[in-house]
C-alpha cells in the first residue's frame, strides 16, 4: 500500500531518457513543487532513440534535433539530473538509491525507468567494428565505421528485428552493401508471424539487400590489430567479410542494479495493474512489466509511445497512492521506418494469429492487416497506409470481434 505523495516531497527517477523524462514532466503538470533528481548513467540530456536507425544514421539530422527539450524549456522544468552516474542499488526500506560513485539518494518517491539494453554476441566483447545500436554513442561509432571504410564499405546485420532492418535499410540508403543474417525463415517472424515475415523480408531483398533466413551465427573473427575485415561464420559454413558488423540480437531489461532490492524482477520490474513495483515505488517504458488489465496478460513493451504515456501514468499514479491509483490499459502501438515503408502496428499480434490482408495490396507494399485470435481483433498492422489504420483503433480499445474488424474494412 502506497500512500498519496505531498507535494513537496522527493522523487528520485533512474533513467534518464523517455520514461523517466515523461514522468518528470507529469509529475510538473501535477503541481509536485518538490525535487525532482534523475540520474542517468550515460552523459547526455534525454534524447529521442527512434531517430538513432534512421535520420541520425543515415545523418539527415544532427544530433540537437533528437534531444526532446531546448535547454531553455528542460531548465523550466526545474529537474535536477545527475548524468553518468550508475544507480547500483535500492534498498526500499530505508528509501535510498545507491549510486557507483558511492552516492546515496533518498527519496519519499521513486519512478525506475532504465530502459533495456542491447543483447551482444558472446565472444565478441571488445571487437573492433562490432557493433550494437541502443545509444547515441553506438550510433555515432556506427557512422564512424561506415566513414572510415569509405566507399566500398561491407556490413553485415544480425538479427533481422526492427533496429537490424532499419539499420539495413537506413545503411543501403547510403549505397553501404548490406548482407542481413536471420536465424528464423522470415524476419521478425516471432512478433508479425510468417506470412507478415516475409512481406518484410521482400523489403530488404527488393532493394537489393542480401537477406539470409534460417542461418543462425557460429562465431565471429577479427584480427586484433582491426585492419582486415570482421569475418562472421554462419552455421551453414558460409563466411561473410564486413568492415562493420551490428548486431541486433534483441534487449534485455536492465534489471542488474535491483537485485536483492526485494522488487519482483522476472523479465523486467514486475508491477500491479497501476504500474506499481513496491511501497512508493513504480515503474514505466521498457523495463516495466505489468499486469494489463482488459488484455489480461503481463505485457513487457519495448516501444516508444509506451515509454511515454507509461512515464506520465507511473508518475500520476505515485502522486495519487495505490488506493486511487488508475489502471494503466494503453492499446500497444508501435512503428518502424523500413526502406520508404512506414509499418504500424497497433494491438498485439502473435505468431500464431490468423492474419487477413484487409486492404490494399501485399504486392504494392501498402496494405491492412488483421490478426485473429478466437473470435476477437487482436492487432492490426499497416505497410504504408497509417490514416487507414486509425480507424481500427476504437475496435482495439473496445475489444470488438473481428467480424467487426472486417466490417469497417469493407466500409
Ligand atoms: C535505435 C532505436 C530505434 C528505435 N525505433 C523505434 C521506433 O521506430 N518505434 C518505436 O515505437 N520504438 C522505437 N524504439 C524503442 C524506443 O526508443 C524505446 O521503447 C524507448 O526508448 C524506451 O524508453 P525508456 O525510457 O523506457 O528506456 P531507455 O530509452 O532504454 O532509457 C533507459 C535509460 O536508463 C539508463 N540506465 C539504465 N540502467 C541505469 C542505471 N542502473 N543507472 C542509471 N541509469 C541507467 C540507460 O542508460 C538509458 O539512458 C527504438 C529504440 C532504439 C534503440
Amino acid at each position: 500500500m502506497s500512500e498519496p505523495l505531498t507535494p513537496e516531497s522527493t522523487v528520485v527517477v533512474v533513467g534518464a531518457s523517455l520514461a523517466g523524462l515523461r514522468a518528470a514532466e507529469e509529475l510538473r503538470h501535477e503541481r509536485h513543487t518538490g525535487p525532482i533528481v534523475i540520474v542517468g548513467d550515460e552523459l547526455h540530456v534525454p534524447y529521442d532513440r527512434p531517430p538513432l536507425s534512421k535520420q541520425v544514421l543515415s545523418g539527415k539530422w544532427d544530433v540537437e534535433r533528437i534531444h526532446h527539450h531546448t535547454p531553455d524549456k528542460l531548465d523550466a522544468l526545474g529537474l535536477e539530473f545527475r548524468l553518468g552516474r550508475r544507480a547500483v542499488s535500492l534498498d526500499t526500506d530505508a528509501r535510498v538509491v545507491t549510486c557507483a560513485d558511492g552516492s546515496e539518494l533518498a527519496y519519499d518517491g521513486l519512478i525506475v525507468a532504465t530502459g533495456t539494453t542491447a543483447r551482444t554476441l558472446p565472444g565478441t566483447e571488445g571487437m573492433a567494428r562490432v557493433r550494437v545500436l541502443r545509444t547515441l554513442d553506438d550510433c555515432l561509432g556506427i557512422r564512424a565505421d561506415l566513414a572510415a571504410a569509405g566507399p566500398e564499405a561491407r556490413l553485415v546485420v544480425i538479427g533481422a528485428g526492427f533496429i537490424g532492418s532499419e539499420v539495413a535499410g537506413t545503411c543501403h540508403g547510403l549505397g553501404v552493401a548490406v548482407t542481413v543474417v536471420e536465424a528464423l525463415p522470415t524476419p521478425l517472424g516471432r512478433v508479425l508471424g510468417d506470412q507478415m515475415g516475409a512481406a518484410c523480408a521482400r523489403l530488404h531483398r527488393d532493394h537489393g539487400v542480401t537477406l539470409v533466413t534460417g542461418v543462425g551465427v557460429d562465431r565471429l573473427s577479427s584480427d586484433p590489430g582491426g585492419s582486415d575485415p570482421v569475418v562472421v561464420h554462419l552455421a551453414d559454413g558460409t563466411d561473410l567479410a564486413a568492415d562493420l558488423v551490428v548486431v541486433g540480437i534483441g534487449v534485455v531489461p536492465a534489471v542488474g542494479w535491483l537485485d536483492g532490492s526485494g522488487l519482483s524482477l522476472d523479465n523486467g520490474v514486475v508491477c500491479d495493474e497501476g504500474l506499481f513495483a513496491g511501497d512508493a515505488v513504480v515503474a514505466a517504458g521498457d523495463v516495466a512489466r505489468w499486469s494489463h488489465p482488459s488484455l489480461g496478460e503481463q505485457l513487457r513493451v519495448e516501444h516508444w509511445t509506451n515509454a511515454a504515456e507509461g512515464g506520465a501514468m507511473a508518475a500520476r499514479n505515485l502522486v495519487a497512492g495505490t488506493g486511487a491509483a488508475e489502471p494503466y490499459a494503453p492499446v500497444p502501438f508501435f512503428w518502424s521506418d523500413q526502406y520508404e515503408t512506414k509499418i504500424q502496428v497497433i494491438g498485439l499480434p502473435g505468431p500464431d494469429d490468423e492474419v487477413v490482408v484487409a486492404g490494399g495490396s501485399e504486392e504494392e507494399g501498402k496494405f491492412i492487416a488483421l490478426y485473429r485470435r478466437g473470435d476477437r481483433l487482436r492487432a492490426v498492422l499497416a505497410f504504408s497506409q497509417p490514416r487507414q489504420l486509425m480507424a481500427y483503433r476504437p475496435l482495439l480499445a473496445a475489444g470488438a470481434s473481428f467480424d467487426e474488424a472486417l466490417a469497417l474494412s469493407r466500409g
